[in-house]
């Protein structure tokens, strides 16, 4: 994918900009393009853009682009990008703040069910202190309704779950983790901040 620049200045969201530079504390002002991030990145090659180029379209006030992005959510916060970024440009604090910025809009299409994946990962998390992966997968399941009309995917994905549960990668019941009530108290802890932080806007 590349991103045309033409001579004529870019007419963006300069408040978007400004928002995203105050909130994130990522220092993107600090890139200059030299393309190191991308070429580290594990989820580049399947994305609509690269993170040096998500930085440009940002500091260009392309709000809705990014905000629809694909890389916003594929981005694994594996930190190979600010690792190695010359200028310490905090791309996954970025990517963070860009996330919750997408949440109180409208995430693109092509990932609108990617946070609500995000979501029944952190409940199932909160409830056992590690992912239970039957209930993750029947919590997408009954998140998408019209998937379960997809009798062909359901068989797959039944034959593949009863492979995995025949090498017993895949348990039936849940387990939860030693001192899943500290995970638990933590997540209530974040959720009641971001709470208060909503109201006091
Ligand atoms: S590595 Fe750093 S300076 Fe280079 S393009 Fe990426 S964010 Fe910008
Ligand atoms: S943190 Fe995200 S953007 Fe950076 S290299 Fe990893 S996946 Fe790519």
């Amino acid at each position: 994918m590349h991103i045309k620049i033409n001579d004529k200045p870019v007419q963006g969201d300069q408040m978007f900009r400004k928002e995203v530079l105050e909130l994130s504390h990522a220092h993107i002002e600090r890139c200059y393009q030299c393309y190191t991030c991308a070429l580290g990145c594990p989820v580049a090659f399947a994305t609509d853009f690269t993170p040096n180029q998500i930085i440009r379209m940002v500091l260009a006030g392309m709000k809705e682009q990014v905000l629809q992005s694909e890389l916003i959510w594929m981005c694994a916060s594996c930190e190979t990008c600010a690792a190695r970024c010359p200028n310490d440009v905090e791309i996954v604090k970025l990517m963070d703040t860009l996330r919750i910025m997408s949440l109180k809009g409208k995430p693109g299409k092509s990932v609108k069910d990617i946070p609500f994946m995000h979501k029944v990962f952190l409940k199932i998390v909160e409830n056992c202190g590690r992912i239970y992966e039957l209930g993750f997968i029947m919590g997408m399941k009954a998140g998408n309704p019209a998937g379960l009309m997809n009798v062909k995917a359901l068989v797959e994905d039944g034959i593949l779950g009863f492979k995995m549960f025949k090498r017993r990668k895949l348990a039936i019941l849940p387990h939860r983790a030693k001192g899943w009530q500290h995970v638990q108290q933590m997540i209530k802890k974040i959720q009641e901040k971001n709470q208060s932080q909503e109201q006091t806007k």
